[in-house]
């Protein structure tokens, strides 16, 4: 009998695939190292915002790192203060293709309207029109910050970071007290309870010394002393980007500490762990192109995303540093014969919302970096779906450097779904996969990543960069 079992054990054990979290599969140094880059990573995405504060903290860490900004064996360029390109050359040229991973540094958010102060009833707000995919109800009753610039017409520029000191007040958007809301939210479909308009962040109460008579004074005193403090005037906001975020550091979560919990994981944890792959990468065998890219969340529209031919130029003169002069179809051959990762987050699977998850295929938290090897929705529809060939040359990829990977999708079948740069890059005949991390409340202003899935995207990302053919 028990030889009987011992049989069917060890059957088991050499056919089937049984998924083993993290932890169960690494020594006591790697858990040390685990921790070590989620406490660097926790600090990275208490500062980094915004794109432009992404890139800012990136160019610093890269600057630390000896990466100049002057074409060299490891350099970087920075594309209209929103976008990063960093470049470790190979042995080989980059005509033999590159290593490219894509993350995107732009998050949801609620951004400043371009006329947004106003006052009613002796409250002044700023209007706000919503950025990428949010559920509303997750903007009201929170303390948020406002971050970003204005440039003036002689191109000077001011950085705003209001809400983050401990001293500094932070902004709001009221909800409605249950006491009155059953009508005009409790009967309303969660999307609709809130409507965009009324997503408006309350800025002040306090008039200006005048009679009652005088109109908007609490308007006219928020104005004063925004041009006391930034010399601002109202027409300035034209020439202006001021995100709302949630204030506040990212934080552990747990009792355990397993997770770090913050603002904007989707998908700065991708491009925190990319960063921390390619500062460690030196003379890999294929020449390395990393890219912290803009406008993900609103369909990689823009010239700062995913579907600007930026990236070609970025590319062409690669080239030509080589000393590679790219006439006809080099440019195009050094495309197809790139091997590329989108690192883009996945959903985690929520045991509370099982009727959207598909126990066997999507991912689970702790278990790995998740390598998803088509994305869409409805039939795949507008799916990056990788190649058999692709995703066997990174099974071996991460088995011989000990990336505990998990391959999944997103959801039940017809459920939903979603897409990433992938099917942008693909467009140009490289080949390229889906590969990052599960989150649980993706999308929302508290996201939670584990610190296993963290250091394991990391180290999928350096062996993927480093690996030969
Ligand atoms: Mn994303
Ligand atoms: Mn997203």
């Amino acid at each position: 009998m028990a030889s009987r079992e011992e049989a069917l054990k060890e059957l088991k054990e050499k056919l089937a695939y049984t998924p083993k979290p993290v932890w169960d599969q690494v020594k006591e140094e790697e858990k040390e190292a685990i921790e070590r880059l989620a406490e660097d990573y926790r600090r990275f995405l208490s500062v980094a915002k915004t794109e432009r504060e992404c890139v800012e903290a990136m160019v610093a860490l890269l600057k630390r790192h000896e990466f100049s900004e002057r074409p060299s064996a490891r350099f970087y360029q920075v594309f209209r203060g929103k976008s990063l390109a960093v470049f470790v050359a190979g042995k080989k040229p980059p005509y033999y293709g590159l290593r490219l991973i894509a993350t995107h540094i732009d998050s949801p958010r609620l951004d400043l309207k371009l006329h947004p102060l106003y006052e009613d009833l002796d409250l002044a707000f700023f209007k706000t029109h919503y950025y990428g995919g949010i559920k509303k109800y997750h903007w009201v009753a929170r303390p948020l910050a406002l971050h970003g610039v204005v440039i003036k017409p002689d191109g000077s520029r001011i950085r705003i970071v209001i809400g983050e000191d401990p001293k500094d007040p932070v902004l709001t958007v009221c909800d409605l007290l249950p006491h009155l809301s059953r009508k005009v939210q409790g009967d309303k479909k969660l999307s609709e309870a809130i409507p965009g308009e009324k997503l408006n962040l309350l800025v002040g109460g306090l008039p200006l010394v005048g009679s009652a008579e005088d109109k908007e004074r609490v308007k006219l005193s928020i104005l004063k002393l925004l041009h006391e403090k930034y010399g601002l005037t109202e027409e300035d906001f034209v020439s202006a980007e001021l995100e709302a975020v949630p204030a506040g550091p990212a934080l552990e979560v747990g009792l355990d500490r397993a997770f770090i919990g913050g603002y904007g994981q989707d998908d700065r944890i991708c491009a925190f762990a990319a960063l921390a792959a390619v500062l460690e990468i030196r003379e890999p065998i294929y020449s390395t192109l990393v890219l912290f890219l803009d406008k993900e969340e609103i369909g990689s529209d823009g010239n700062t995303g995913a579907k600007s031919r930026f990236l070609e130029k970025l590319v062409y003169d690669y080239l030509k540093i080589w000393g590679v002069s790219p006439q006809g179809d080099t440019v195009l051959e050094t495309f197809l014969r790139t091997r590329a990762v989108s690192g883009d987050v996945t959903a985690g699977m929520d045991p509370h919302y099982m009727e959207v998850h598909e126990k066997l295929n999507d991912a689970r938290m702790g278990y790995g970096v998740v390598l998803t090897k088509y994305t869409g929705h409805g039939g795949k529809y507008m799916a990056n779906d990788a190649h058999a060939e692709y995703m066997a040359w990174l099974r071996r990829v991460f088995s011989e450097a000990g990336v505990v990977y998990q391959a999944a999708s997103m959801g039940k079948v017809d459920e939903g779904g979603g897409g990433t740069v992938a099917k942008y890059l693909a467009l140009y005949g490289m080949d390229i996969v889906d590969l990052g991390p599960p989150l649980l409340g993706m999308h929302s202003p508290f996201e939670v990543a584990h610190k296993a899935d963290l250091y394991m995207t990391y180290k999928a990302y350096r062996a993927f960069l480093s690996a030969g053919d």
